[in-house]
């Protein structure tokens, strides 16, 4: 997996950085080199505050190679709280560590963005 280091910065520091496009407003989380909305290859940072809710989840209970000592493990989609400025919900994926099964994890649980490593985005419960 490879990204971007102010997006592995912002992440160690709570946040989301996606990339919003100048002339429409469109959030990218990806990088992007034109705007999926309107073409324009004209992008701003935006920092999105890494808090919010779960809405979907995958247990992974079988790692792939070189994660046996991670697992259990619960692979992640939240929808951020921090839509005051969007459109629409921004969702992101990511990993949370020691989750055995659902009952651990009830969907609309608040979790929150903490790190970044080699699996990528690390959450954490409120
Ligand atoms: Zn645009």
């Amino acid at each position: 997996m490879s990204a971007k280091p102010e997006f592995i910065d912002a992440a160690k520091s709570g946040n989301v950085l996606a990339r919003k496009c100048v002339k429409c407003g469109e959030l990218h989380l990806a990088t992007v080199y034109f705007c999926k909305k309107c073409g324009s290859k004209g992008f701003s940072n935006f920092t999105i505050k890494g808090t919010g809710k779960i809405v979907t989840y995958t247990i992974m209970t079988v790692p792939p190679a070189g994660f046996e000592d991670l697992t259990p493990y619960a692979w992640v989609v939240m929808e951020l709280d921090d839509t005051s400025e969007l459109m629409s919900p921004v969702r992101i994926s990511g990993f949370l560590p020691n989750i055995q099964k659902p009952e651990d994890l009830p969907i609309g649980t608040a979790v929150k963005v903490v790190s970044f490593d080699e699996r990528g985005i690390v959450l954490k419960r409120l």
